[in-house]
């Protein structure tokens, strides 16, 4: 029995966090994880815990953007401030549930947001950039 590697391991957890997105635009899933391999945090795109989900009421949009949900990087760095894990130094997985366009990537808000954390951005898997074997 093969183990998965630790890069395929986090991004399969980042693919079934994802089937928890709430906005129709994009399923998307985000793990945090410490220099020692150890899961922090996880988020997935949708509007904050308690508010109106945009499956339950539609996007919110503005500028050819879902203004209801934050991304699942956001929603993953909240989690963590909710409950007092410390997350300066982890490192982001990210799962996109979509055909690359070459574009599916962390977006600059994000990338600001998780900076100011002190989070490094590491692997991004796609449906056409897959996780490795499970
Ligand atoms: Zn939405
Ligand atoms: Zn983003």
């Amino acid at each position: 029995m093969t183990r998965p590697a630790w890069d395929a391991y986090f991004l399969n957890i980042a693919a079934s966090v994802s089937a928890r997105a709430s906005c129709p635009r994009a399923k998307v899933g985000a793990v945090l994880v410490t220099a020692d391999h150890r899961l922090l945090a996880t988020g997935y795109n949708g509007a904050a815990p308690g508010q109106v989900q945009c499956d339950e009421a539609g996007c919110l949009m503005e500028d050819g953007h879902c203004q209801r949900a934050l991304h699942a990087e956001v929603n993953a760095v909240a989690f963590a401030a909710r409950f007092g894990v410390r997350i300066e130094g982890a490192t982001l997985y990210l799962y996109i549930d979509r055909d690359d366009d070459g574009e599916a990537d962390v977006c600059r808000e994000c990338m600001k947001v998780l900076r100011a954390a002190g989070v490094k951005v590491g692997p991004v898997a796609t449906r056409s950039r897959p996780v490795g074997p499970v």
